[in-house]
This record gives C-alpha cells, structure tokens and sequence, in this order.
C-alpha cells in the first residue's frame, strides 16, 4: 500500500504496484514494491567495499604467504 508523505496516510486501492495517485492532494504516490531498484550511489558504494575487501584479501593472501 503506497505511502504519500505529503498527507501522510496510506492511499487506498493500490494492488499492483503500480504508481497510484492519493485523492487527497494528487501526487503520484509509489508502494514500496513498485520502489526502483538500489540507487546508483548505492551500487557504487557496494561496488567500492567489494573492491577495497578484494583488495585486503588479497593483502592478506601476500603476507600470509609472506609468513609461511
Ligand atoms: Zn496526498
């Protein structure tokens, strides 16, 4: 059931997911299903933590073998 921020209620009628209007102030209201995927900062902070924890395994791989 999508969420309108500006009324602050819940809008009625909603089952697909698909963008909805609330008659209360008519805006475009999203249920949280119908939310696009991760946002494009999102997705680069991810893709930066797996870098720099590929990048630390890696160094750890060189000092353990360092250490053997
Ligand atoms: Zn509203």
């Amino acid at each position: 059931m999508p969420w309108c921020e500006a009324c602050s209620r819940f809008v009625e009628g909603s089952d697909t997911g698909s963008p909805e209007r609330c008659p209360g102030c008519g805006r475009t209201v999203a249920s949280h299903a119908a939310e696009p995927s991760a946002p494009w900062h999102f997705k680069l902070l991810v893709a930066a933590v797996v870098a720099y924890l590929g990048f630390r395994a890696y160094q750890g791989a060189v000092w353990l073998l360092g250490h053997l």
